[in-house]
């Protein structure tokens, strides 16, 4: 089961449920290795995970039938929800595993996992040949499992494969969405891709699988860890997530923050405040056994990916999450090129990007890429369409005002009011007050660019009221407010057109 609870852009906060467990999404699932597992269960429970993940295959090895006699919960000692992966990623290791789709399947449902995952073909970094390869078996071995599957309890996955061949991936989302007895989707093998930081081909596998699967479906990211590339995953619309990354990363001695992974060794502050970060310094980090170096950097590794989750869901919240998106994209390279990655797919985040919310905070803009954040490009298509009035209403006047914080939008029976402020462009009178015309914050100075971009709105929104026969037409301007006074000049240079300086309002 899975409930939707609110969303922004393609993101959503959703209740996920089965077999009596319930958990919040977006959320991370820490896998988890039922053969060498250094962080207890315990911890990571404390560190905020009610969900983990494991290998259905390496229990089948570890324990056998002992689990179907305990129950998975039982013998791994976690009350939570559990995810098994049925041993596909072995596959993708050994080149085979010897049990077939059949036996693990009736594994995952003997020993009660929550989520289950039929056996796929991940399809890795390959060649077209193999790739298709690996999304025919992957399509027929889902084919295979619907009549073991239907009927039983728990949420079954379907991977989607074709790996960087993206329209093998659009196929094979196409052809999942058939499938009547799965209850969430996977992306397949992003892995190999996330590990060589090669997140905007994660994205685009991404974006061409959501393209196509059902909306009200959650859909699973196996292998992301990373906690630069879970904003733009879950902007995207992915719902969960699992890693071993935090325990892989802390053998090797690397620290995670929400700005990328460092070595501990070139650490001499902890940017943290987890409970580990707060008793331990970096020095003595490097001094301690390494078997205990390991085991706290990796609880540290858990809360940081934690407190990205947390960052995430409050910006749903508040109708944010395209600012995250923002600030995040400054953080790294890497998530620099995600933000690039992400303006591609306007349209199909426009799509889900809700018109009314409960909770309405302010837009905050920052620079041009801002202009692509839903709640802005919406408003500025709008206005494209809106026809001026017929000019005799008003004897052909129009004038020009800079929309200034200490403004009030306004209608005017003498002449047709339009404001102008940067970053939204124009606003006719008819649509003050429409979210986010005047909702939003922007900073004082405005760039060059910007200042060009609303230029180039105003002279295109004169040119139609000129073609529709308004004849005097005024641009007013506040002098110590710079914007206004450069738009007023730019635009008598260029268009000959009246301006007038209003007395300083502050
Ligand atoms: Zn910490």
């Amino acid at each position: 089961m899975f409930e939707v609870k609110d969303v922004d852009l393609a993101g959503r906060i959703g209740i996920l449920s089965s077999r009596g467990k319930r958990i919040e999404t977006p959320a991370f699932m820490p896998v988890v290795d039922p053969i060498r597992q250094e962080l207890p269960l315990e911890q990571i429970r404390n560190a905020g995970f009610d969900q983990i993940i494991t290998n259905a295959y390496l229990i089948l090895k570890r324990f056998g039938e002992r689990a179907v006699e305990e129950g998975i919960h039982r013998i791994l000692g976690f009350n939570g929800m559990i995810m098994t992966d049925s041993g596909a990623y072995q596959v993708l290791e050994y080149g085979s595993i010897d049990v077939s789709q059949e036996e693990i399947l009736h594994y995952q449902i003997a020993i009660g996992s929550n989520i289950g995952v039929i056996l796929d073909h991940p399809t890795g970094d390959v060649g077209l040949e193999e790739a298709r390869r690996s999304v025919e078996i992957t399509l027929n071995r889902a084919k295979e499992a619907e009549d073991l599957i239907s009927g039983t309890n728990l949420i079954w996955v379907l991977p989607i494969q074709g790996g960087r061949h993206f329209d093998l991936v659009e196929y094979s989302a196409m052809k999942s969405k058939h499938f009547k007895s799965y209850g969430m989707y996977g992306i397949g093998s992003p892995t190999v891709f996330l590990e060589r930081y090669m997140y905007d081909v994660v994205l685009e596998i991404i974006y061409r699988a959501k393209k196509h699967l059902p909306p009200g479906k959650p859909v699973h990211l196996f292998g992301a860890g990373h906690p630069l590339i879970l904003p733009f995953a879950v902007a995207l619309g992915v719902d969960t997530f699992d890693s071993a990354s935090y325990i892989l990363y802390a053998r090797d001695g690397r620290y995670m923050t929400e700005y990328g992974v460092y070595r501990i060794e070139d650490l001499e502050y902890l940017p943290c405040n987890c409970p580990v970060c707060s008793r331990y310094s970096a020095s003595e980090f490097r001094d301690m056994p390494r078997e205990e170096r390991t085991r706290l950097l990796a609880l540290h590794n858990l809360y940081t990916i934690n407190r990205v989750i947390r960052r995430i869901k409050q910006s749903i919240r508040e109708g944010r999450l395209w600012e995250l998106l923002e600030e995040v994209s400054k953080r790294h390279p890497q998530a620099y090129s995600s933000f690039q990655k992400i303006l591609n797919y306007n349209d199909y985040i426009e799509r889900f990007t809700p018109r009314v919310k409960g909770i309405v905070k302010g837009l905050r803009v920052y620079n041009i890429e801002s202009l692509y954040n839903p709640k802005i490009s919406r408003f500025r298509f709008k206005l494209l369409r809106l026809k001026p009035p017929p000019p005799s209403i008003y004897e052909g006047k129009a004038s020009f005002y800079p929309l200034t914080r200490n403004t009030e939008c306004s209608r005017s029976d003498r002449e047709f009011t339009v404001y102008y402020v940067p970053y939204i462009g124009i606003i006719p009178s008819p649509l003050c007050g429409v979210y986010p015309s005047t909702q939003f914050d922007y900073p004082h100075t405005v760039p060059s660019n910007i200042i060009e971009d609303l230029a180039s709105n105003i002279r295109s929104y004169i040119s139609l009221l000129r073609s529709t026969g308004f004849t005097d037409i005024n641009i007013y301007y506040v002098e110590n407010i710079e914007w206004s006074a450069r738009i007023a000049r730019l635009l008598r240079d260029q268009m000959g057109i009246n301006i007038i300086s209003l007395k300083v309002l502050g």
